[in-house]
C-alpha cells in the first residue's frame, strides 16, 4: 500500500490540480483508506467527508491510477440489507449512467466490495445550494438567473431522455470548483416509458413536492416546474414558498395553493414563481419559457459567478 501512495502523488501534481483542489492533495487523502475496484482494477485513496444523505457517505475520492480526484457515495452494506433497498440504489445507478451534460452530475463507476457499494461521480467541491443559502439567507436576482438557467438547462436535458428527476430541491444542486451547477441525485427519479404516461406514485418523499404527486392523481415532467418555481422562491427569499411547523400543515397549504409573497420581490420574480407554481400541471410554462420570460430578460444575467458568492453577496455591474 506505502508503495501506492508514493508513487503517483509527487509525479502528477499538476493533473491534482483540475479538480480544484490544489497541489498539496497529500494534506488531504491519507493511506488509511483504502479502496479498490477489482472489476476495473483501479485503486482509490478515501479522502474528506462531503456529506451524508440517507443511506450513503459522500467522501472525496482519489483514483489512483489517474490522480484524478471524484466524489465517491459509499453506502455500507449492513445498511441496504434488504433486496428492495439494492434495486433502489441500482435503479438509481441506471437512470444516471448514460446521462452526460455540464449541468448533470456526471457517473463514473460503479462497484461493489464485502462492505459497501460505491458510486462514483464527479467531484463537486463547492457542496450544494442548501451551504450557499445558508451563509448568505437569500441571493440577489442575478444570481438567481445564473443558477436557474443552469438548473433549467439540466433539467432541459434529462426530460429529453425522458426522465423526470422528481426531487429538485437546494441540496441536490451542486456547484463544481468553477461554480457549474450540476443535478444530483436520481434517487427519486424515473423513467417515461411511453408519451402521455402518467406515473401515480413516488417510492420516497419529494421536498418540493407537487400537488398531483401529493393527491396521486398522476404526474409527469410538470411535477419538476413546480419544483423549479420552489427553488426559485426559495432562493429569492431564504424559505421554501410552502414551509410551516408540521408537514400534515405544508402539504394542506400545497394542496390549496396557499403562499404569499414578502415585499421585497420584484414584479417579474412574482409572476414566474406564480406561473410555476399554478395548480394545474398543464398551465406551467414548458423550460424553454422559463428562460424566456420577463425575469429573464428585464436585467443583468452573469456568465460566471464568482466562488465568493458562496458566502457574501456580490456587486454587479
Ligand atoms: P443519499 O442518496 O443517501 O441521500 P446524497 O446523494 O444526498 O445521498 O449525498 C449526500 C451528500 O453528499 C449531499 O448532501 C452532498 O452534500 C454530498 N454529495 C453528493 N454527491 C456529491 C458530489 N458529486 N460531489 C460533492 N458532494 C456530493
Amino acid at each position: 500500500p506505502g508503495q501506492i501512495v508514493h508513487y503517483p502523488m509527487e509525479a502528477n501534481r499538476n493533473t491534482s490540480d483540475v479538480n480544484g483542489l490544489g497541489t498539496d492533495i497529500q494534506q488531504h487523502f491519507d493511506n488509511t483508506h483504502i479502496i479498490y475496484d477489482n472489476s476495473t482494477d483501479t485503486t482509490y485513496l478515501r479522502g474528506r467527508l462531503l456529506g451524508k444523505g440517507g443511506f450513503a457517505r459522500c467522501y472525496e475520492i482519489l483514483n489512483l491510477n489517474t490522480n484524478k480526484i471524484y466524489a465517491g457515495k459509499i453506502i455500507s452494506k449492513t445498511r441496504i440489507s434488504k433486496p428492495h433497498q439494492k434495486q433502489k440504489i441500482l435503479r438509481e445507478v441506471q437512470l444516471q449512467k448514460n446521462l452526460k451534460h455540464r449541468h448533470v452530475v456526471e457517473f463514473i463507476n460503479y462497484f461493489e466490495d464485502d462492505s459497501n457499494v460505491y458510486i462514483i461521480l464527479e467531484n463537486c467541491s463547492r457542496k450544494s445550494l442548501v451551504h450557499v443559502l445558508k451563509h448568505r439567507k437569500y441571493l440577489t436576482e442575478p444570481e438567481v438567473r445564473y443558477y436557474l438557467r443552469q438548473l433549467v438547462a439540466g433539467v432541459e436535458y434529462i426530460h429529453s431522455n425522458q426522465i423526470i428527476h422528481r426531487d429538485l430541491k437546494l441540496g441536490n444542486m451542486l456547484l463544481n470548483n468553477e461554480m457549474d451547477l450540476k443535478l444530483a441525485d436520481f434517487g427519486l427519479a424515473t423513467k417515461v416509458d411511453f408519451a402521455g404516461e402518467k406515473k401515480m406514485t413516488v417510492c420516497g418523499t419529494p421536498n418540493y413536492i407537487a400537488p398531483e404527486v401529493l393527491q396521486k392523481k398522476g404526474h409527469s415532467f410538470e411535477a419538476d416546474i413546480w419544483a423549479v418555481g420552489c427553488i426559485m422562491y426559495a432562493l429569492l427569499v431564504g424559505r421554501p414558498p410552502f414551509e410551516t411547523t408540521t408537514l400534515k400543515e405544508t402539504y394542506l397549504r400545497i394542496t390549496e395553493n396557499n403562499y404569499s409573497f414578502p415585499s421585497s420581490l420584484t414584479t417579474a420574480a412574482k409572476n414566474l414563481i406564480r406561473k410555476c407554481l399554478h395548480p394545474e400541471p398543464t398551465s406551467r410554462p414548458l423550460l424553454q419559457e422559463i428562460l424566456a420570460d420577463e425575469f429573464f430578460v428585464c436585467g443583468y444575467l452573469p456568465h460566471s459567478l464568482s466562488p465568493t458568492c458562496c458566502t457574501a453577496m456580490p456587486k454587479f455591474p
